[in-house]
């Protein structure tokens, strides 16, 4: 699958529709989720145009995957769930059930998260 431009969070970088901002930095830009799924439900995306992880995994300087990475951990710093725990979560494809073509890691916290993974069905 080709990048599409026109992804909601394409969107969101060149700031043609709005979203609730809580970090920037060169390499990445994180927002509150729309529907938030826990009392903390955060985005971190890297500025780049990535579909998913292993496309960055296979595209990404080194120099875009550290400050991405940096970034998501700064972003749980800022957001106050280092010291009671978060969890990061990226859905990658039809199974992981990914919705937007543009990498992002899910930042969840506020509440004690309960099972991994749900039960299948
Ligand atoms: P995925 O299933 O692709 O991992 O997650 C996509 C996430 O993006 C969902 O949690 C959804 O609520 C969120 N989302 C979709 N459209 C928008 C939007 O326009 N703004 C924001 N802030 N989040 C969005």
């Amino acid at each position: 699958m080709e990048y599409d431009p026109n992804n909601v969070f394409a969107k969101i970088l060149r700031r043609e529709i709005p979203a609730k901002i809580v970090y920037e930095d060169p390499h990445a830009l994180a927002f509150h989720d729309i529907q938030p799924q826990a009392p903390v439900h955060v985005l971190v995306i890297p500025k780049g145009a990535y579909l998913d992880w292993p496309d960055f995994a296979a595209r990404a300087s080194d120099a875009e995957m550290a400050g991405f990475i940096r970034a998501v951990a700064e972003t749980a710093r800022l957001l106050g769930v280092e010291a009671a725990g978060y969890r990061v979560l990226s859905n990658i494809g039809a199974d992981g059930g990914q919705e937007v073509p543009h990498l992002h890691l899910h930042i969840f916290g506020g509440r004690k998260l309960g099972r991994m993974v749900p039960a299948a069905g």
